[in-house]
C-alpha cells in the first residue's frame, strides 16, 4: 500500500508509542528500525522510522533524519510527522530543532509547529512552558536526566538555540478560540518558522490537527498523531482496516531489561522486586572492572518462563557517582553494552519475549537482536505496545518502555498481556 504518513522518530520507544498510538485508529502501521537499505516494499499507509539520534552529534543526527525523509518520500510519503519526546528531551545544541530546520528544507516548507504534549500521560504545554503533571518540566524528575537533563520548562528558549530561524507561539487563549490556523498565518507573514502550540487536553490536540492537517511537516510528542491520523482517514486520504493488530502465539520465555533510570522506572524495579521476581542489579563502576560476565552468569542460572529482571536503574545519586567517576557516556554505553550482551545471551536460552525499560536502552538492545521491522500489537500502557519482529530466525515479542511510561505495576502489566489477546 502506499504511503501517506511518513514518521521519523528520535529514539525507539518514541517510534513505538507513535506507532502504537497510530494503530489505535485500525490503519495498517509499519515499523522500521533505522533506515531501511533497500528501497521501500511492502509499504503500510503509515510508516514510521525508528532512528537513534537524540544524544548524537547534531550533523550525523541530521544526515540520518535526512536519509529517512528520502527513504519515506520515495515510498510516497505526502506528509511528514517528526516524533521527539513529550518531556521535549534535547541536549543545548539539539537534536529536535536541528532536524526539524533540515527537514524543513528538503520538504521546501517554511513553517512548522511544535506540539509535544501528551495530556493523557500528564504532559501539557501552556503559554510555551511544558509540564509533566504539576510540575514545571524543569522541577519534574526530568531535571536528573542522566543524559538530557531539562533544566528549563521554558519551550521557546530551549528551542530558540537550536535553529537559525525566529520562533514564535501560539497560546491556549488562541487555541481554545480556534484560531491557529490565523495565528499561524499571522506569524508566517512575520518570518516565524518554528512555532510552539500550547495544548493541556485532547480537544487541544483536535482543534490543533484540524488547522495542521496540511501541513508538510508537523513535529510533537505522539498524541497529536493520534487526531491528525484520525482526520487523514476521515478526508479519505487513508483507509482502516481491522484493528491494526496482529498478533502472534509465542512461548512464554521472556526477561526484562532496565536501564531507565527515571523516576517511574525505579519504582516499576521496586514494584516488580516486591513480586518476588528475581532481579540482578548493574552497577556501572563494576562493570568497567569486570566487565558483563558476572551478570550473563547470573542470567544462565535463571528460569525465564518467571521473567527475570536485569537492571541498571538508579537513584539520581547513584546515577551521578557512577557519572562523575566513569564520564555519562562511558557509564551509559556500559550499561547499555551489558544489556545488550544480556538481550543476546537470553535468545540464546529461549527468550522471546522482551519487555524493555527507557529509550536508548531499547535502542540498544533492538539492534543487539538485529531486528529490522516490527509490527504493533495491543497497548500494554498508553504509548506502549506490544511489537512483533524476529531475530536470528525466531518470532519475538519486544515492549518498549520510554522511562516515564506506564503504572508502577508495568512490568506486571506487560506480562499479563503476554497470556493472549
Ligand atoms: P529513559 O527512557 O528513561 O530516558 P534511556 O535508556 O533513554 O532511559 O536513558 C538512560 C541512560 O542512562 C542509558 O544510556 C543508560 O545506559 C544510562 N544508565 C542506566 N543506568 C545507569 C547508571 N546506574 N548510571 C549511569 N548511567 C546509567
Amino acid at each position: 500500500m502506499a504511503t501517506y504518513l511518513g514518521c521519523i522518530a528520535d529514539d525507539f520507544t518514541g517510534a513505538t508509542d507513535l506507532a502504537g498510538i497510530l494503530a489505535r485508529g485500525g490503519v495498517p502501521v509499519s515499523l522500521r528500525i533505522g533506515v531501511p537499505s533497500g528501497p521501500p516494499e511492502e509499504t503500510a499507509p503509515f510508516e514510521v522510522i525508528a532512528l537513534k539520534i537524540r544524544n548524537l552529534p547534531v550533523a550525523e543526527a541530521v544526515a540520518q533524519a535526512r536519509a529517512a525523509l528520502a527513504w519515506l518520500q520515495h515510498a510516497g510519503a505526502e506528509r511528514v510527522f517528526w516524533k521527539y519526546c513529550s518531556t521535549f528531551d534535547s541536549t543545548p545544541e539539539g537534536n529536535i530543532g536541528p532536524v526539524a530546520e533540515a527537514l524543513m528544507d528538503d520538504l521546501g516548507t517554511d513553517q512548522t509547529i511544535y506540539c509535544p504534549a501528551f495530556p493523557e500521560n500528564g504532559r501539557s504545554v501552556f503559554m510555551g512552558h511544558l509540564f509533566v503533571g504539576r510540575d514545571p518540566l524543569a522541577e519534574s524528575p526530568m531535571r536528573d536526566h542522566p543524559l538530557t537533563p531539562m533544566r528549563d520548562s521554558n519551550l521557546m528558549r530551549l528551542l530558540a538555540p537550536q535553529v537559525t530561524r525566529r520562533v514564535g507561539l501560539v497560546d491556549r487563549m488562541e487555541v481554545t478560540r480556534g484560531a491557529v490556523a490565523d495565528r499561524l498565518a499571522t506569524l508566517r507573514d512575520e518570518g516565524v518558522a518554528h512555532v510552539i502550540v500550547d495544548a493541556v487536553a485532547d480537544a487541544d490536540l483536535s482543534t490543533i490537527a484540524a488547522a495542521c492537517e496540511d501541513m508538510a511537516l508537523v513535529t510533537g510528542g505522539s498524541a497529536l498523531a493520534r487526531p491528525l491520523s484520525a482526520l487523514y482517514v476521515k478526508d479519505g486520504a487513508v483507509g482502516a482496516a481491522g484493528d491494526g493488530h496482529d498478533t502472534p502465539l509465542l512461548p512464554p520465555e521472556t526477561i526484562v531489561l532496565s536501564g531507565s533510570c527515571s523516576s517511574m522506572t525505579n519504582a516499576q524495579v521496586a514494584a516488580y522486586l516486591a513480586t518476588g521476581a528475581a532481579g540482578y542489579r548493574l552497577d556501572p563502576l563494576a562493570l568497567a572492572e569486570a566487565g558483563p560476565g558476572p551478570v550473563l552468569d547470573w542470567l544462565a542460572q535463571q528460569d525465564l518462563a518467571q521473567a527475570p529482571l536485569i537492571y541498571a536503574t538508579a537513584r539520581p545519586e547513584d546515577v551521578r557517582k557512577a557519572q562523575d567517576r566513569l564520564g555519562t557516556a562511558r557509564a551509559g554505553s556500559l550499561v547499555e553494552e551489558a544489556l545488550a550482551a544480556c538481550a543476546r545471551a537470553g535468545r540464546e536460552m529461549g527468550a522471546r519475549n522482551f519487555i524493555v525499560a527507557g529509550g536508548e536502552t531499547s535502542g540498544a538492545v533492538t539492534q543487539a537482536l538485529g531486528v529490522d521491522r516490527l509490527t504493533i500489537g495491543a497497548e500494554i500502557a498508553p504509548g506502549v505496545p506490544w511489537t512483533y519482529g524476529r531475530t536470528d530466525g525466531a518470532d519475538i515479542a519486544l515492549a518498549l518502555k520510554s522511562g516515564n511510561f506506564g503504572a508502577e505495576s508495568f512490568f506486571s502489566d506487560a506480562r499479563t498481556g503476554l497470556d493472549g489477546p
